[in-house]
């Protein structure tokens, strides 16, 4: 992607993401702080039903790459559950829920990207962004709950 990347407005379109996944993304934020954690959703078209844990292959404070090996494992669970791999999660430890230009450039079209903050611990806030067409556009985040598929 890399530089054609732009932030639009909000785009008004949605993400439906399982109440369960939430609570697990920010678990998964406080128990790996202050290094940034990662991890891959399952799901079908907008819906978003599982998060699925990977390592963290860069040891940084500030980036996030998701170890191969595990990214095997978890588009293996999601044909074994009848979903895709259908966006990716990731923590920022220090700063607001909004992607890096790092997040950007290694941000793939038509996968959602759900970032949870860290700022306020006591608050985790989590947001939602998908790429078109050279766009990074936030997405309305409504909780569904379980279960949703
Ligand atoms: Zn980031």
């Amino acid at each position: 992607m890399g530089e054609g990347v732009r932030h639009a407005e909000a785009s008004g379109e949605q993400v439906f993401v399982q109440e369960t996944v939430i609570d697990a993304m920010i678990a998964h934020a406080l128990e790996d702080a202050p290094r940034e954690c990662c991890g891959l959703l399952l799901g079908a078209g907008r819906r978003i039903a599982r998060a699925v844990r990977t390592r963290n292959a860069q040891a940084g404070t500030t980036r996030y790459q998701i170890n191969p090996e595990d990214h095997f494992a978890a588009i293996r669970e999601a044909r074994s559950l009848g979903l895709s791999i259908v966006g990716a999660y990731h923590s920022h430890p220090a700063s607001a829920p909004i992607p890096s230009p790092r997040d950007l450039e290694d941000a793939t079209h038509d996968f959602f990207y759900l970032i949870v903050s860290l700022v306020d611990p006591g608050r985790p806030e989590v947001r939602a962004f998908e790429l078109k067409q050279g766009n990074c556009r936030p997405l309305r985040l409504d909780t569904v709950p379980v279960p949703a598929l």
